[in-house]
């Protein structure tokens, strides 16, 4: 195909996007790659990285290394059943980018990497890169809004629903460019739709109830929370000290 040969002509040195393998890897070439393709076929030298650069968006960049060990993190943390065990790691990867937490360019970089893999799914038309989407989006909203609980808490729910992935792009991106326009449109046609944290199945948001010990997690009904107490009750009380805490400051 045409974005092939264009990414072996324009980046041509992939070796360490291909040695580390990670499907992140992949999808990051491929984005360069079409990103650039479009830009060539429609505009002809303008692409747009939706607030972030070119020099980030290389395969080599530091944010582009992040994003790959981070996406390596979450799929060990998938392995792991106890809490603990995905706590760890998710400090241990805090630690190590500690810098990153707090630089507005890395977040802007998170969410224009995601702009482009949403516009290269077709408005998630192709769901396959909705994962990934969805894993540094977790990142970049926890990074951003640190200091901000009840936002966070807000928007990392929005991304269960693509409605709420493209709603969380849109506002990211506004300020740069105009790329979200027709996905934002479209997210008007959807339904407005939410997740039960108990049983994961989509809800009008109208049907979901906020669990009442800490007002951020939502059930359908009564049965779903008691269901999900067990797993639910040891970050309970924690998550509301956060909310109540940060609402204070
Ligand atoms: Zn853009
Ligand atoms: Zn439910
Ligand atoms: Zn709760």
């Amino acid at each position: 195909m045409g974005k092939k040969s264009r990414r072996t002509r324009k980046t041509g040195n992939n070796d360490a996007a291909s040695a580390t393998a990670t499907a992140i890897a992949a999808t990051t070439a491929s984005a360069t790659a079409s990103a650039s393709a479009a830009s060539s076929a429609s505009s002809g030298t303008n692409q747009c990285f939706h607030g972030s650069t070119a020099g980030k968006f290389h395969p080599k960049s530091e944010y582009m290394k992040a994003a790959q060990v981070y996406f390596d993190a979450r799929r060990q943390m998938t392995l792991l059943d106890d809490r603990d065990g995905r706590n760890a790691i998710r400090r241990i990867y805090d630690e190590d980018h500690m810098h990153l937490i707090t630089d507005p360019d890395f977040h802007r970089f998170i969410f224009a990497y995601c702009t482009q893999q949403y516009l290269e799914s077709n408005n998630l038309k192709d769901q396959s890169r909705k994962p990934s989407i969805k894993v540094l989006l977790h990142l970049g909203l926890g990074y951003r809004y640190r200091s901000a609980s009840t936002e966070r808490h807000k928007y990392h729910r929005d991304i269960l629903t693509d409605r709420g992935i493209i709603k969380v792009l849109v506002r990211e991106t506004k300020t740069h460019c105009l790329c979200m326009n027709e996905g934002k449109v479209i997210a008007k046609t959807m339904d407005i739709i939410g997740i039960c944290h108990g049983c994961q199945t989509e809800f009008p948001k109208e049907n979901l109830s906020f669990c009442s010990g800490c007002q951020v997690l939502k059930y359908h009904n009564r049965e779903c929370q008691i269901n999900h107490w067990h797993i639910h009750k040891s970050s309970c009380e924690a998550i509301a000290k956060v909310r109540i805490d940060s609402n204070r400051e």
